[in-house]
């Protein structure tokens, strides 16, 4: 059954479509690729769905429920969640720290200096570390750490409001190979562990191809093929975009 269910959903800017009438689902336990050359609209998708931008026409459902009209909170409380691309921490916190703040924030609690000392939530932080494979470093600042680590990190604060849909505007941008499949494979399996609906842009072509279940490709605002990445790969409207064959 789907979880998000996009219909026919539009925005221009002045006299630019950037997103022209696009429909598809997300279903839970779905690691979804929307891919397409740049300015195809990916990013105004994103920003649609998590209510940063106001769309012209169409709905966006999440279990049913119409996003569009809500604030960016109010989606997110439903249980939409993003991670950013470029990784943002607090870099003189420490890693429990920032997961600790970020639970905080999902109960709509500040961290503040009494919190910090008495270790508030720091059980349920460590375990949400331990998910993404960052308990052994939670004690080290944000600040030390390897970018791919970083974004390991990005990965438990997102978690930490327990969503059902996450999206990832170019995860892997500024990694290099192992790390972008490191990354993936661990998205995969909160994936398939926690039954989180993942739709997330990338560039590469490679990482697509390997970790994807299902892709959709936007071109001009429209979205051009939709399916697996065996069926996308040869599909002709996107062997014309891609390559101009
Ligand atoms: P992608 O993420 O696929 O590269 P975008 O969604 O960022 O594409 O952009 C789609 C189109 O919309 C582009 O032509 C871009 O120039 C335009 N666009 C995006 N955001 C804005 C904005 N805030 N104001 C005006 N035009 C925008
Ligand atoms: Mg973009």
């Amino acid at each position: 059954m789907s979880l998000l269910t996009v219909k026919d959903l539009g925005k221009t800017f002045g006299g630019n479509r950037a997103v022209d009438g696009i429909s598809f689902n997300v279903a839970a336990g779905e690691l979804l690729a929307l891919i397409g050359p740049n300015g195809a609209g990916k990013s105004t998708t994103f920003n649609m769905v998590n209510g940063q931008l106001k769309p012209d026409s169409g709905s966006i459902r999440l279990n049913g429920q119409e996003l569009i009209g809500r604030k960016p909170r109010e989606i997110w409380k439903q249980g939409v969640g993003r991670t950013f691309q470029i990784a943002e921490t607090f870099a003189s916190l420490t890693v429990v720290e920032n997961v600790q703040m970020a639970l905080l924030s999902a109960d709509g609690k500040l961290f503040s200096m009494w919190r910090r000392a008495a270790d508030h939530r720091r059980a349920d932080a460590m375990h949400l570390l331990d998910q993404v494979g960052m308990a052994p470093q939670a004690d080290r600042p944000c600040s030390v750490l390897a970018y791919g680590d970083v974004k390991r990190v990005e990965l438990a604060i997102a978690l930490a409001n327990d969503p059902k849909l996450l999206l990832m505007d170019e995860p892997t941008a500024g990694m290099a190979p192992k790390e972008r499949n490191e990354l993936m494979a661990l998205t995969k399996r909160l994936v398939v562990e926690r039954g989180l609906a993942v739709l997330f842009t990338e560039h590469s072509m490679d990482v697509v191809f390997a970790h994807a279940d299902r892709v959709i490709v936007l071109a001009r605002g429209r979205l051009i093929a939709e399916g697996t990445p065996a069926e996308i790969r040869q599909h002709p409207k996107v062997q014309e975009v891609y390559f101009g064959s």
